[in-house]
């Protein structure tokens, strides 16, 4: 049989994530280290897993409502108003999802009809631009620059805008470049958005993984923005939970309603064990949080400063767990470098070109991985550009 024409036009359009593609070559070889997969190199700390283990063994196994155990809710509500200062109304401003994977995806689709234009800003997460498609949107990139330090700024955004423009879709700290968006973009990008009447879809998932004095501000929580904002975090990152798959969307009540539509009918709710460890995570895991972001900050500061000291050009990210630095002075398209490192030393980033058009000639690097791992992949890949030049 023919398959190509029995798959629908939206997900034929959509290519494979270039970091799955990158990683099936690495797969199943124990001398590689990886620089690769934007997952926390820490277990869950104790204390969640065995709040997960004792659901288990009362027997807390079944569905929980659509939106969610309303006692994780509750706890949402109040981290979000405390970390965010923005309140939300736990029984319908606040739904528990599967990742914030999944909130993307059923915001997307309880917000566009075909061909509304989606704008986000790149280098991005490689399931932006798939996502919107998926949702039968039209995919509107913004450019952003090294020079800016990969913030968005209000007058690229502004060149995008058109009628067609529905949801502007942003994520600070950045996956890939570990961009912050300075307080006084952030202004005038919400100006813009009330404005020209665009909902922000804001994925917050890095915002606790923040280093050094600036604090993290959400777009939803400056005047006039919580009314179009939806605000999506989750458990992967900074209470290292990816297994987990629990994420939440925060938002207006008839937003909420209609993704919860999706929601029911796609996913029913978030598994109860996953739930039950949220909440021990809410209540009781500011410090593991805490320790972890140390080992990420002593990392990211030494992994820019081998970087530098060897000749690849690299910006100090604000946050997240990644450095994306510039290795266009070498000649080779990201993916060739990319090849070639780990051809030649056995260590393995992600092209740039994975998060976009604009990511070509730079390479993600993760940092969420041992510092003695961190050590000697700079070590291999000094060697690596001292042959190059
Ligand atoms: N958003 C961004 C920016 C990410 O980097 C990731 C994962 O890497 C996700 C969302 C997905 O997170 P989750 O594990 O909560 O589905």
């Amino acid at each position: 049989m023919d398959y190509t024409s029995k798959i629908s036009t939206q997900v034929a359009a959509v290519p494979r994530s270039g970091i799955r593609d990158f990683f099936e070559l690495v797969q199943g070889r124990d001398d590689v280290i990886s620089l690769g997969v934007g997952e926390p190199d820490f277990a869950t700390p104790w204390h969640i897993r065995e709040a997960a283990i004792y659901s288990l063994e009362k027997g807390q196994t079944s569905y929980t409502s659509n939106l969610g155990l309303l006692d994780l809710r509750k706890r949402i509500s109040t981290y979000v108003s405390d970390f965010f200062k923005v309140d939300y109304d736990p029984a319908s401003e606040i739904l528990v999802s599967v990742g914030v994977s999944e909130a993307i995806d059923i915001s997307l689709r309880a917000l566009l009809n075909p061909g509304d234009e989606v704008i986000y800003h790149e280098p991005c997460y490689v399931s932006y631009s798939p996502s919107i498609v998926m949702a039968h949107g039209t995919a509107v990139s913004v450019a952003t620059s090294a020079e800016d330090g990969f913030a968005l700024k209000a007058d690229k955004l502004a060149e995008v805008i058109t009628p067609k423009s529905r949801v502007l879709m942003l994520n600070f700290p950045t996956n890939p470049t570990g961009a912050i968006a300075p307080l006084e973009d952030l202004k005038e990008i919400a100006e813009l958005c009330i404005r020209h009447d665009l909902i922000v879809l804001t994925d917050e998932i890095y915002s606790e993984l923040i280093y050094g004095d600036t604090e993290h501000v959400s777009i939803a929580s400056l005047p006039g923005m919580k009314e179009r904002c939806i605000l999506l975090h989750g458990f992967s990152k900074a209470f290292a939970m990816t297994g987990f798959r629990l994420g939440y969307a925060c938002a207006p009540a008839p937003l909420i309603e209609a993704m919860m539509k999706i929601h029911q009918y796609a996913m029913l709710c978030a598994p109860i064990i996953s739930q039950i460890a949220a909440i021990e995570a809410l209540e009781n895991g500011a410090k593991s949080v805490e320790i972890m972001k140390q080992a990420y900050h002593e990392r990211r500061d030494y992994m820019v400063r081998r970087l530098n000291a060897m000749g690849i050009h690299c910006h100090l990210p604000g946050g997240a767990f990644y450095v994306f630095p510039d290795i266009k002075k070498f000649g080779m398209s990201s993916k060739e470098f990319a090849m070639k490192l780990l051809e030649e030393t056995d260590v393995a980033a992600v092209p740039g070109d994975a998060f976009g058009a604009s990511g070509e000639g730079f390479l993600r690097c993760c940092y969420a991985t041992s510092m003695d791992q961190i050590k000697e992949a700079m070590n291999r890949m000094e060697n690596f550009v001292n042959d190059l030049s």
